[in-house]
């Protein structure tokens, strides 16, 4: 298949149709309405095979992760997702792999109602580099540099899931199929936090997307914003899988350092605390209250034993 025929038969028309495309894929670029009042929110995250996901994933675990973890940097800034582009690499022009690609992708656009607007083909090993759109309303978006001393310090979902699949399927901890699924699951297929990113976006003072372990990417938060921070070990949520499997996975340091979660970790000011729980009693995912905000720098953690200073260890390219 030719390059124009591959991108016409699998990405011509992908996602929710939205009404504020002028112009999709098939021109030199693509056309689209940002609305008066709203800022753009533009994000990109390149994923290749053998460092983000093993080399025999799924097209379509692929092609999910690959759009959640965009999706998710807009959660992180309380915006709302709107189009993306796709810039695909490919070893061969395999049908097979694309058609279940292709697949994959409609399948996470549509749910969160997304458009692909365009995007470049080429070959050589396999990389995907997806870039989301978004947008806020004027002053509205979550950053990293708004955390005060005094806030607190929350967290969505559960924490160390993937980490713990990945312990399974590199082969360094035998866990039993049905524990180990639902960890693959969390791996492959991360849920983007992204109505729960947009209903924070007037309650939190500070938000960041947890791919890289909550040590890691709240030290980002407390760099941007000149402040230190203070979780309590026993406050970390963790799922009845992770729980189980804890001692042998490495502790507590499971959920403050492994990666790929892509739960929402933010703060808000204290006298916010009422409405945040008005929020959260409408969000499909729970929030838990980890710790706080302080003035002197660094990261601590309590735990049973006393009280100790986090590094940085999540994981790091170069
Ligand atoms: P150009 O030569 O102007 O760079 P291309 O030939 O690379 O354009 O692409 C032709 C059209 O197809 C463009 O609109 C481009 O955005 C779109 N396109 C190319 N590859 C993809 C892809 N993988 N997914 C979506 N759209 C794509
Ligand atoms: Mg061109």
């Amino acid at each position: 298949m030719s390059e124009f025929s591959l991108i016409d038969t699998w990405f011509q028309s992908l996602g929710q149709h939205r009404s504020d495309v002028t112009l999709g894929v098939g021109d030199d670029a693509a056309i689209v309405d940002v609305p008066t009042g709203k800022q753009l929110l533009i994000s990109v995250d390149t994923l290749i095979s053998g460092v983000h996901f093993p080399e025999h994933t799924k097209p379509e675990d692929i092609a999910w992760k690959a759009l959640a973890v965009n999706l998710s940097d807009m959660a992180a800034m309380g915006a709302d997702p709107n189009w993306f582009t796709l810039a695909l690499t490919l070893p061969e022009s395999n049908d097979a792999w694309l058609k279940e690609f292709s697949a994959g992708l409609q399948r996470i656009a549509a749910r969160y109602g997304v458009q692909l607007v365009g995007g470049d083909t080429t070959k050589g090993p396999l990389s995907i580099t997806l870039q989301i759109h978004g947008s806020v309303d004027r002053g509205q978006a979550l950053r990293r540099d708004g955390a005060r001393p005094g806030d607190l310090i929350y967290v969505s979902g559960s924490l160390g899931d993937a980490g713990l699949g990945l312990l399974g399927l590199q082969g360094e901890l035998t866990l039993p199929k049905p524990d180990l699924d639902p960890l693959l699951d969390r791996l492959n297929r991360p849920t983007p936090r992204v109505e729960l990113g947009k209903s924070l976006s007037p309650i939190a003072s500070a938000a960041i997307d947890l791919s890289d372990g909550l040590a890691q990417d709240l030290g980002h938060i407390l760099d941007k914003s000149h402040v230190g921070a203070t979780l309590y070990a026993d406050k970390l949520p963790l799922s009845d899988i992770t729980r189980k499997w804890l001692n042998l996975a490495g502790g507590i340091h499971l959920p403050l350092n492994a990666g790929d979660d892509y739960e929402l970790c933010f703060t808000i000011p204290e006298h916010k605390q009422g409405e945040l729980e008005q929020v959260l009693a409408g969000q499909a995912v729970p929030c838990a209250w980890i710790g706080t905000i302080d003035q002197e720098p660094g990261l601590r953690c309590i735990t049973d034993e006393g009280i100790e200073t986090l590094s940085s260890t999540g994981y790091q390219h170069f």
